[in-house]
């Protein structure tokens, strides 16, 4: 691996674990709502079912981060094993641009269309 990949890869790296710190405080607080230690469950049935429906948003938003969580930490698993930016199916680079854009990418361009 050259220098300037490294250099490279060392930056997209501390992206990466900017964005899961970030993302993991987001869930571990959305998930603590959800089990309502922030906040005990309103006895009001109207409160109760308005609080339903903000769990529902809360949940779509766990999942989504979560995904993205689950993503981010496969992309830094595969920064420590060497083979970050190798499509996982053709073992082709995948292209600088592409890695930009998407920096959790594990296909190339090719591959993932
Ligand atoms: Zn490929």
């Amino acid at each position: 691996m050259s220098d300037d990949t490294d250099r490279k890869q060392q930056q997209l790296k501390q992206k990466l674990l900017e964005r899961l710190v970030v993302l993991e405080a987001r869930t571990g607080r959305i998930t603590g709502d959800l089990r309502h230690e922030s906040h005990p469950v309103e006895q009001d049935f109207a409160e109760q079912a308005t609080q339903r429906e903000n769990e529902e948003v809360l949940g779509a938003l766990d999942e989504s981060g979560r995904r993205e969580l689950d993503s981010i930490r496969a992309a830094l698993a595969r920064i420590e094993a060497g083979d970050y930016g190798i499509c996982r199916r053709c073992r082709q680079p995948i292209s600088p641009e592409r890695l930009r854009a998407l920096p959790t990418a594990l296909e190339c361009v090719r591959c993932a269309a």
